[in-house]
């Protein structure tokens, strides 16, 4: 007989399920969704069933309890791997179990066939003969094992640490009608982590083709793979070179997809019909069976990391499924993330090295030149190059640091900058309050008058902006065809692929473009890569800074030269000497990754300890104010010893849409006590919450803007 009673869970801050009766159809089951009465006026809400019981929870009459009003879907969605993983979700990035379901499972409520992405009569095999270095790797990832190389077993990894059970502490008052059931339990044992390989290799180098066959490799083994890129731009590109490959085995899940299109690929991935999944951050959670590897490509990509709740990283996720699923986690990049050097150089994550490139190219002549005493914001060089590129017939790729909004402190005579004693980052000013701050712990200063280290006047406040940028290049180039490609300039669904198919077709001279050009791309016209001012992301006020500048300069500039070995990269900067841009024209990872790291360990930074913020925001800022002193003061006789807290103080953003900003961080060594404060710190906090502002929790945060 059907089950009589159902567990379900909403898209809501809470770690509890709630009770219901089955439905008169008796369609309920666990895996599918359901409307059911929830919240204060009992109306119907989309729910999500995770387990079903022979009897009504204890204590609780029958007739306490509603019975479910529609079942969504015909066949279940999700079974009890993906609700473990949500569990683990919801305990690490503190979020509530609902909110973790809602992430993973795609929102449409019908099917829509968008017919097979891919025909099985366009697969071509790859022509390709692998070059020793690619054989080598692809050699070392199909026969890693267990524990890979040697059968060493795996030392204990800090990115998987397994956290401590969540608490009730943010649940939210329950509504009256609704019966809740229990609280979720954490079943979280720690895990060996899985095997883990990284395919370091320049820009250009063949990580696609390796990658490419040791999917087909598992695939050949009977187990599938999921090939993670990131956003946007990349996605296509990886589409279409993985449906050529793979044919109709191959699915593909990501934003852009509407609703109906995303959930009938994710029924097809879950019948086993497309073992090998291509996508951004999401697809990590794509329904496999039997998973074998986890491909993350451009390991070091932001777009990793979910801006909303549940804030999770698609790495962390995906060392959480492989080492469950017993599948083994393959990454790729030619400028890692520092997180995943540091375990390379510790041998947690073996390293496998690709230094040529195999088209015909090789790494372009990178010169850093200096943009001081240029009148706009192109320099001679850089319009020399510009001109010899187009009387050579090729093209030009500009790119601009949009992340550069930031009005930062610069001595042009002597370089200084203006940053804070304690934490190392640049302060930025805000003229309102006519205080330099610090957005880490508070600190401030007044504004110099002149530069405080040689006296110049000339020092001053300054900043950039891309549409006078664009402007400057029509007007000296007025016979070139010039694009631009950033956020607003391709605001039009389809309009990014229409100023990328241009430029890849030759009928575009100049590519004015911001992050989204830097990523992957493969255009095999370019031969000069122009970056206007390499430090707008040095001056922003985060202990990524560094890391984030020296990967945008390697990767953008690894788009000139890839067929051909005369590629040009002019980097514009303030900073001529500066060790991040010296090191990143001469593409020293190496070099540049021995420093990071020395003074991250010095200012106890990532990786060496690991990051919890909260953040509070609220159009009222006096409201802000008092709620994250509250916090803070909840915080503080909560802190670990091996721990500290960093603020509260104003988000470098400090409003947006209106809503004040307000932040602080938590500092630890382990996860493991920075988790337990974080809960007993959301608890105490809920009692008492003022319910004009919210609260955000971010763990492990990539940005602290
Ligand atoms: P990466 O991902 O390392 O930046 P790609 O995978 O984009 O590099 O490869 C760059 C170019 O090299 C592609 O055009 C690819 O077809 C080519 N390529 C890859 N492997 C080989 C090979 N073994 N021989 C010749 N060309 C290759
Ligand atoms: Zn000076
Ligand atoms: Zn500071």
């Amino acid at each position: 007989m059907a089950a009589q009673w159902f567990d379900l869970v909403f898209d809501i801050p809470a770690n509890q399920a709630f009770s219901y009766r089955a439905d008169e159809k008796g369609e309920a089951a666990v895996g599918k969704r359901a409307m059911a009465p929830f919240g204060n006026r009992g109306r119907d809400s989309l729910g999500y069933i995770i387990a079903e019981r022979d009897a009504p929870p204890e204590g609780l009459s029958e007739s306490a309890i509603k019975p479910v009003r529609r079942v969504v879907d015909a066949d279940p969605l999700f079974d009890e791997r993906d609700i473990d993983l949500a569990r683990w979700l919801a305990a690490y990035y503190l979020c509530g179990i609902g909110q973790a379901v809602a992430a993973m499972i795609p929102s449409g409520r019908r099917m829509v066939s968008f017919g097979s992405l891919f025909g099985d009569d366009d697969i071509a095999a790859a022509a390709l003969e692998l070059s020793v270095e690619q054989q080598s790797a692809l050699d070392a990832i199909i026969g890693s094992g267990e524990w890979g190389v040697g059968g060493k077993s795996p030392p204990s990894l800090r990115l998987c640490e397994p956290p401590l059970p969540p608490s009730a502490g943010d649940t939210p008052a329950t509504p009256p009608s609704i019966t809740p059931c229990s609280l979720l339990p954490t079943p979280h044992s720690p895990l060996p982590s899985p095997p883990m390989l990284y395919l370091y290799g320049i820009t250009g180098s063949g990580k696609t083709e390796v990658f490419l066959r040791a999917a087909e490799s598992m695939l050949k083994d009977g187990k599938s793979v999921i090939y993670l890129v990131p956003e946007i731009a990349l996605t296509h590109q990886m589409a279409e070179l993985i449906g050529k490959r793979f044919g109709q085995s191959a699915a593909m899940l990501h934003s852009g997809m509407s609703p109906g299109a995303r959930l009938a690929e994710w029924s097809r991935i879950r019948r086993g019909q497309a073992p090998i999944v291509v996508g951004p951050r999401s697809a990590v959670f794509a329904p496999v069976r039997n998973l074998g590897m986890i491909i993350i490509d451009e390991e070091h990509d932001g777009s990793y990391k979910s801006g909303n709740t549940p804030r999770y990283h698609a790495r962390q996720t995906a060392i959480r499924r492989c080492s469950v699923e017993g599948a083994k986690l393959v990454m790729g990049s030619a400028t890692p993330s520092a997180e995943a050097w540091k375990l390379m150089a510790e041998g947690t994550i073996k390293r496998l090295n690709l230094s040529l490139r195999l088209a015909g190219g090789s790494l372009p002549d990178i010169k850093p030149v200096s943009l001081e005493n240029a009148e706009g914001c192109l320099s001679a060089e850089l319009k020399e190059e510009i001109r010899l590129t187009a009387q050579m017939k090729r093209q030009t790729i500009l790119f601009l640091n949009r992340r550069g909004f930031a009005h930062f402190y610069h001595c042009p005579s002597c370089g200084y900058e203006q940053t804070c004693r304690r934490c190392s980052v640049s302060l930025t000013w805000h003229k309102s309050k006519g205080k330099a701050l610090c957005h880490y712990c508070g600190y401030w200063e007044p504004p110099p008058v002149a530069c405080p280290r040689c006296g110049s006047l000339e020092a001053g406040y300054r900043g950039f902006g891309t549409e006078m940028i664009e402007e400057e290049v029509r007007r000296t180039f007025p016979d070139l065809r010039v694009r631009r490609a950033d956020a607003d300039a391709v605001g039009k669904k389809g309009q990014l692929e229409e100023t990328l198919s241009m430029f890849r077709a030759g009928m575009v001279d100049v590519l004015l473009g911001t992050q989204m050009v830097a990523k992957g791309l493969n255009f095999p016209g370019v031969r000069l890569v122009g970056v206007i001012l390499a430090d707008t992301g040095l001056h922003l006020p985060d202990f990524r800074a560094a890391e984030r500048t020296f990967s945008l300069i390697v990767q953008v500039a690894g788009r000139a030269g890839r067929y051909f070995p005369d590629g040009k990269v002019i980097v514009q900067t303030l900073r001529m000497g500066d060790p991040v841009i010296t090191r990143s024209c001469a593409v020293d990872v190496a070099g540049f990754f021995n420093a990071e790291l020395a003074q991250r360990k010095a200012l106890q930074f990532p990786p060496y300890t690991r990051l919890i913020r909260m953040s509070i925001r609220g159009k009222d800022a006096s409201r802000a104010d008092a709620a994250i002193k509250r916090l803070a003061g909840i915080a503080v006789p909560l802190m670990p010893p091996d721990a500290d807290m960093l603020g509260p103080a104003e988000c470098p953003i400090g409003i947006i849409n209106g809503n004040h900003r307000r932040q602080l961080i938590l500092r630890g060594r382990s996860m493991g006590t920075l988790h337990g404060a974080a809960r007993v710190m959301l608890e105490r906090y809920e009692q008492g919450r003022d319910s004009r502002v919210y609260l955000e929790v971010d763990v492990d945060p990539v940005s602290l803007l």
